[in-house]
């Protein structure tokens, strides 16, 4: 038996957001969904996931010097 490889989530490498974006929305690139939540963060991007078809996408932001 080979030990079966396993991929990191992507929830493991994102980091905290700051509240003034923790509320944040966006639009889901694939179903068009208005209300992806912010998941987390990758750097200064926001990730978000959209609740009906669970596609991840990320949006660059302002952050710099917040973070
Ligand atoms: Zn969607």
């Amino acid at each position: 038996m080979h030990p079966m490889r396993k991929y990191k989530p992507v929830e493991l490498l994102l980091k905290d957001v700051p509240t003034e974006f923790a509320e944040e929305q966006a639009v889901c690139p694939n179903c068009l969904d208005r209300e992806a939540g912010v998941i987390g963060r990758l750097g200064l991007r926001l990730v978000f996931k959209c609740q009906r078809c669970r596609v991840r996408f990320h949006r660059p932001t302002q952050m710099a010097g917040i973070v």
